[in-house]
């Protein structure tokens, strides 16, 4: 565990590179040979406007990575944040402790709110504007919502008190776990489903991205499943019944072009259509 943090405290940047790389690799593969939906779509083409925002994503959190590093130092050095208040107790436990509440403050709170307050979903609109997610769908995320959630991941840094190995940690796991999420894989249901149990499984993603209420308002989880659980946020619906996409913005060509989503968030609020519980199949 001591080298585990260790190397997270001092990894180099063309590691994180490679996980990000490796990570869309290894899932654009696996969604060749195990589709969950068989999308008529150029591949690449599909792409191009994701990887865009992932090289924006990636910017943003580079730029902006001295602040975490400074915060992290910070609350080590003055023993500050909830994880180090707690009584004394062994490594693995206070990294797991810290990656998950790094998971609850920086990500389905986050994801929470983005969903909740109307100007934050207008700039979350991009990545759920996707009519075909996959893996790149990842980091669909608007500049804007990169800067969002930068403030909500330094302020779970400075409240959790995690030290930068732990971060980097997180943020590594994070980036897998959402590239997992988002790909169009089908796992045995089963194994689905016993992986909800512990983390966000492909199937339980994909819920989130169905184009209507309540569904896009279920299953904020990054890493981690319990908080979904836990805060009464979970849903399912089964894969069949998915619809891609967001029912106010239908609009398939803007939602393609890089123009048209770096435009998206400076659009009029538009109310959601309607609220409609879809009953369950319940076949495979
Ligand atoms: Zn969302």
């Amino acid at each position: 565990m001591d080298t585990l943090i260790a190397y997270f405290e001092r990894i180099p940047s063309l590691h994180r590179s490679l996980i990000l790389v490796g990570g869309i690799t290894f899932f654009w593969v696996l969604e060749g040979a195990i589709p969950l939906f068989r999308f008529k779509y150029g591949k690449w083409r599909h792409a191009l406007p994701n990887f865009f925002f992932t090289l924006t994503t990636v910017i943003v959190n580079f730029a902006l990575a001295f602040l975490l590093l400074g915060t992290a130092d910070w609350t080590v050095a003055h023993d500050f944040g909830i994880i180090n208040w707690l009584p004394e107790m062994p490594l693995w436990a206070y990294v797991v402790l810290g990656v998950m509440l790094l998971d609850l403050v920086g990500a389905y709170f986050a994801h929470w709110v983005e969903h909740k307050v109307k100007p934050l979903w207008m700039v979350h609109l991009v990545h759920h504007t996707d009519h075909n997610v996959d893996t790149t769908t990842a980091n669909r995320h608007h500049p804007l919502e990169s800067m969002i959630r930068f403030v909500f991941t330094l302020t779970g840094v400075f409240v959790i008190g995690t030290p930068i190995g732990i971060v980097m940690l997180y943020q590594s796991l994070s980036l897998v776990a959402t590239q997992f999420g988002h790909a169009n894989i089908k796992l045995p249901k089963k194994v689905d489903d016993l992986l909800s149990w512990v983390i966000v499984s492909p199937d339980m993603h994909k819920v989130h991205h169905h184009y209507k209420l309540p569904y896009t308002d279920s299953n904020y989880g990054n890493i981690f499943s319990v908080w979904d659980r836990l805060f009464g946020t979970y849903m399912k619906l089964d894969r069949q019944q998915i619809v891609y996409g967001v029912d106010t913005f239908p609009d398939e060509v803007e939602n393609a072009s890089i123009k048209g989503l770096l435009r998206q968030p400076f659009h009029k609020y538009r109310k959601p259509t309607g609220y409609e519980k879809v009953e369950s199949l319940s076949v495979d």
